[in-house]
């Protein structure tokens, strides 16, 4: 389920991304970014950020976004996907 998740998809909507050779770019929403530090490679669905250190997929980046736990992050997923 997880797996599914596109990460450039949801960093869309928290973060301005240009494109860069093999990767897009953007400013770090997890730290005062004056630059675009962060970084999103599609075909890993994986982000990492040069300014503080944080790194992950697409979970990881709505549990920094939301300030949320994993669980909660994938139990609202869950939700989502199979709504009761
Ligand atoms: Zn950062």
């Amino acid at each position: 389920m997880t797996e599914e998740l596109n990460l450039v998809e949801i960093a869309k909507k928290h973060v301005l991304l240009l494109q860069s050779r093999k990767a897009l770019k953007g400013r770090c929403p997890f730290h005062t970014d004056e630059t675009t530090s962060l970084m999103i490679i599609p075909h890993t669905n994986m982000f990492k950020c040069f300014g503080c250190g944080a790194e992950g997929g697409p979970v990881e980046f709505l549990m920094r976004i939301e300030n949320k736990s994993r669980n909660e992050i994938i139990s609202r997923l869950a939700k989502q996907n199979f709504p009761a």
